[in-house]
């Protein structure tokens, strides 16, 4: 099945509204909608300004997503954003357990389900991270991290329903090995494979078929434009998450024009 290509950027803590604005101008990804889905995550204070940049320049098409959410969608929960007001100010995605989020600031695999169900309750579509550390992964533990970061976010969607309006999946995933993010070191396309062949597995035994095949798997780790088509052309590699690579809007707009090569544009 030809499953959505999809490249999103993740800006992490960086750029203010002022560089969201000149990044929006200097944006030009190819206008080819079908075959790439391009997404960008800015940091909470600058997305209104990007927003705004990108409805004046036409660019209505890139989507735009929160890099963090709470799991409640309103209260006495000092610095945290709720998913609802996320979703009234124009976010229609949120990135879920990046590996930020779980080894610098502690999420658990059990916080990471509830702020998919959160999203998933607000109208928002998750991009659950999952990924294991070097440790891990030189200890043989790949599979049974993945598995124990996935379980839960299965259990949720199964509840919830694994499908959005008109049949659109209920969400997506990214594979981040650790060891990969913001260090220079990619994952090689099999490595890549491999992972998300295991992925693919867990998605396809424990939700419908159709459903199942619909969820995109994003691969993250030091995605840059010399290594971006390698990466989209191995097998279930659906589209990349993009950290250090998304700042600048020329490179970014390279991996988008990759995405949409590997879409069929
Ligand atoms: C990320 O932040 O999700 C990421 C993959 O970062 P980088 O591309 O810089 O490795």
């Amino acid at each position: 099945m030809k499953r959505q290509v999809v490249v999103a950027g993740n800006w992490k803590m960086n750029l203010g509204p002022g560089a969201a604005a000149e990044y929006a101008s200097a944006f030009e990804p190819p206008r080819t909608e079908a075959s790439v889905k391009v997404v960008l995550f800015p940091p909470t204070l600058a997305f209104s300004a990007l927003r705004e940049a990108l409805r004046e320049r036409g660019r209505t098409e890139v989507e735009l997503g929160v890099q963090n959410i709470y799991w409640e969608r309103a209260g006495a929960y000092t610095g945290e954003t709720s998913p609802v007001v996320a979703r009234e100010v124009g976010a229609a995605w949120a990135l879920v357990g990046h590996s930020e989020r779980r080894h610098l600031f502690g999420e658990k695999n059990s916080d990471v389900a509830r702020k998919t169900r959160a999203a998933l309750e607000s109208g928002l579509l998750p991009l659950v991270c999952v990924g294991e550390t070097w440790e891990e992964r030189q200890a043989g533990r790949l599979t049974e991290v993945l598995e124990s970061q996935l379980t839960p976010v299965l259990e949720v969607i199964q509840e919830v329903g694994g499908s959005g309006p008109s049949g659109a999946p209920a969400f997506h995933l990214a594979y981040e090995p650790v060891w990969a993010i913001g260090t220079g070191q990619t994952a090689t396309p099999d490595d890549a494979t491999q992972a998300h062949g295991f992925l693919r597995g867990r998605l396809v035994s424990a939700l419908p078929g159709a459903e199942s095949q619909r969820i995109s798997i994003l691969y993250g780790g030091s995605v840059s434009p010399s290594n971006v088509r390698e990466l989209l052309a191995a097998p279930e590699v659906d589209g990349v998450l993009v950290g250090g690579a998304s700042l600048d809007p020329l490179s970014f707009a390279e991996l988008c024009l990759a995405g949409s090569e590997a879409g069929g544009a």
